[in-house]
């Protein structure tokens, strides 16, 4: 059956008799790993299609068991990224922390608008990439449901007292009371890389990443001691509700 979609690609792998196996993010399959003998060399549409940071439409061929990419053109191409060592780390990171987080086959168009509309703006970025990839990781969390609880103390539900505590395990904010009770429990299970004491404000933070579009942050840098502690608890969090290690691996997302 011949189907076609938007899409943009993962990564790709050579195998052989010169072919590759790319894993394309589609808009209406979600993530599928299809064969292809198109090469990303050379200056054709096809081509252009394949290279990293590029929202194409593809020809498919679904058989029973797998996919083949028949051709392909250009939508958009977000070429400027390549240009700019702050702008290639962050949209590549992005690439990355999406490709661990889509499950094979799973449509997910709502985060396929948003990977758009990211690299986009991350193509236009001025000086702050990574506000752009922090904004999508915070909005994908609330997309997949696993948005941190910070109305109230997650444990007692207290909302009238101050809220110190942010805790990856429990999923949100914690009293001091609370705290020291699952700081109890925590013990030994990693307890300082899991419950964090912020110096920022975190759900005034965190409720300006969920509500503020992508484009606004295309001049917005955090500033560098937010960024740190915030990459923290974040790189954390998606490793703990999302199983996604992109963000602990790098241990810094480059920040001097
Ligand atoms: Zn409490």
């Amino acid at each position: 059956m011949l189907i076609s979609s938007e899409g943009i690609v993962l990564r790709q792998t050579r195998i052989t008799g010169g072919r590759r196996l790319i894993n394309l993010f589609t808009r209406d399959y979600g993530k599928i790993t299809a064969g292809t003998s198109l090469n990303e060399k050379g200056k054709s549409r096809a081509a252009l299609a394949l290279r990293p940071f590029t929202y194409s439409e593809y020809d498919i061929f679904k058989s029973k068991n797998s996919f083949n990419i028949n051709s392909a053109s250009v939508r958009e191409s977000f070429y400027s990224i390549g240009e700019d060592m702050d702008r290639y780390f962050a949209a590549s990171k992005l690439i990355e922390y999406i490709d661990s987080i889509l499950e094979e086959g799973v449509p997910s168009p709502k985060l396929f608008e948003m990977t758009i509309e990211c690299l986009r703006c991350m193509s236009e970025s001025v000086n702050g990439p990574r506000t752009l990839l922090y904004a999508f990781v915070i909005k994908s969390l609330r997309v997949l449901g696993v948005m941190p609880h910070t109305a109230s103390c997650i444990n007692c539900g207290r909302e009238d007292v101050v809220l110190p505590v942010f805790s990856v395990t429990a999923g949100g904010l914690l009293c001091s009371e609370c705290a020291s009770l699952h700081g109890i429990q925590e013990s030994g299970r990693e307890p300082s890389r899991l419950i964090y004491e912020p110096s920022f404000d975190i759900v005034q933070v965190l409720d300006y990443f969920i509500k503020t579009p992508f484009r606004q942050f295309i001049r917005l840098n955090l500033k560098p001691e937010v960024e740190s502690e915030l990459e923290m608890i974040v790189s954390e969090y998606v490793s703990y509700y999302l199983g996604s290690d992109v963000f602990r691996n790098s241990v810094s997302l480059g920040i001097e």
